[in-house]
């Protein structure tokens, strides 16, 4: 590496992103990845069907959720991604009072939603007259003033658990930054016209296929280098050591997940590494599944469960029968459970599970395979007043030193695309 070289260490989404603008805008950088294969959670694992069919499981997004305009599709242009065609969807369903019922998520859910009365109905469509809101709010009370308590009490649970894996009342509007984007453009309805609306793509190849030709352009990956040690050197330098290995540069990029970072901060930046080990991780379960087709979900199908009556199972999403990644003639399913929530004893092991989902999916048949990917620390816990912690996390960082990932701009690929993009162009400045 030459003297003013930048080491990046991880080699998820984050990590390649990072590489990716830093390169473009003429830097030198190398990327050390602690495993043996690039994307982090966003990688297309092989799960051969049950005659060892060529077929494959998402450990994390399943696709990706593209406006026009934003960084996630002008980084798949860049890339030349191609996508696989992707139809209408099959239903959605939110499951609440024991039976299903549209989704929250569509635009029939609420309108239709038995337990929103005329009056939370007609409040809905209030929302482009309600102004901007405090800089500071969790994600219960900014639904609340925009849309109504009637949609914050009734839709709003499964909607946030199945997207964030924790209620929304312990979440800051900041765990989802798009909402303040189109908060800012005129609200959510008026917003998302202006910005843009989203929709659901599926990669060629999977979701993994943005981590693998994001490395094989860099060529400057480096897989099962684990960072273990940071030192700082005289003349603001840092040294990296791994095993076996030690590396220098003038800038580091710790593109972690935060307790790996906390970890690695934690002699060379203790307060840093002091607040971004306050930050919480949530734990998910998912199992994947395979059953004999069911008539009507040939399009795949979505359900989000409102929380208290899912006893710690929070939603299921199918692959679409000419999914690529299935196996044709089975109905591949991906089954989420935990994260802030408590889960129900009997759903520890896939029987007790299986019997949870036939209670709202009846029609489903046995499974002819079942894979558990444990996912821990699957996602960050972004508390109300999180904003605050960052700002002062980001300061207390020597220079130098800088820190990226889904706690610093949210969970979703899409924030991280955004938020990196804009940080790049900041670099070397923190
Ligand atoms: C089950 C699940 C479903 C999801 N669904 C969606 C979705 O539908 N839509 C969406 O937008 N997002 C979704 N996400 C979130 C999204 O996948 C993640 O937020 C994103 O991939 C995080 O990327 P990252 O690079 O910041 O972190 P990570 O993916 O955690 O990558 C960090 C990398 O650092 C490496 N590493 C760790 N320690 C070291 C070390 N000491 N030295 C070197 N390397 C190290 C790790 O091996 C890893 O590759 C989902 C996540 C999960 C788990």
């Amino acid at each position: 590496m030459s003297q003013n070289s930048t080491l990046i260490l991880g080699g998820g989404i984050s990590g390649l992103l990072a590489a990716w603008h830093l390169r473009r805008a003429g830097q030198a950088v190398e990327v050390w990845e602690a495993l043996e294969t690039v994307g982090g959670w966003a990688q297309t694992l092989a799960w051969p069907g049950p005659s060892g069919e060529p077929a494959f499981l998402e450990r994390g997004p399943q696709g990706l959720r593209l406006g026009r305009s934003s960084a996630l599709a002008r980084l798949c242009r860049d890339l030349d991604l191609s996508f696989a065609p992707s139809g209408p969807k099959g239903p959605r369903w939110l499951g609440k009072g024991g039976r299903r019922r549209p989704s929250p998520a569509t635009l029939r859910g609420p309108l239709t939603d038995p337990d929103l009365g005329l009056a939370a109905k007609l409040r809905l469509l209030g929302e482009p007259f309600i102004g901007l809101g405090p800089a500071e709010e969790d994600l219960q009370s900014f639904f609340a003033r925009r849309l109504g308590e009637g949609f914050a009490q009734a839709c709003l649970p499964a909607l946030v658990a199945g997207v964030l894996a924790a209620p929304p009342e312990r979440l800051g509007v900041e765990a989802l930054p798009r909402l303040q984007t189109l908060e800012a453009r005129g609200g959510l309805l008026l917003g998302a016209l202006r910005v843009g609306l989203e929709a659901t793509h599926l990669l060629r190849g999977g979701t993994g296929a943005l981590a693998r030709t994001l490395a094989e352009h860099l060529g400057c990956v480096q897989p099962e280098r684990r960072a273990m040690a940071l030192e700082a050197l005289p003349g603001g330098r840092w040294r990296v050591q791994g095993q076996g290995i030690s590396r220098e540069a003038a800038q580091l990029v710790l593109a972690l997940p935060t307790p790996e970072a906390a970890a690695l901060l934690a002699t060379v930046a203790s307060p840093s590494a002091a607040l971004l080990a306050a930050i919480p991780t949530l734990d998910l379960r998912v199992w994947h599944s395979r059953h004999t087709p069911v008539p009507g979900w040939e399009r795949d199908f979505g359900l989000l469960l409102h929380p208290p009556e899912g006893r710690g199972l929070l939603g299921v999403v199918a692959l679409a029968a000419d999914d690529p990644r299935g196996v044709p003639g089975l109905l591949q399913l991906r089954t989420y459970l935990g994260g802030a929530f408590p889960l129900a004893p009997e759903l520890e092991a896939w029987p007790g599970v299986f019997q949870e989902l036939r209670r709202w999916l009846p029609e489903l048949g046995e499974a002819v395979q079942v894979r558990a990917e444990p996912c821990p620390g699957a996602f960050p816990l972004l508390a109300p007043g999180h904003a605050a912690r960052l700002t002062r996390l980001l300061e207390a960082l020597p220079a130098g030193l800088h820190w990226l990932g889904a706690a610093r701009f949210g969970p979703g690929l899409p924030d991280l695309a955004e938020g990196i993009e804009a940080w790049a162009k900041t670099f070397p400045a923190r």
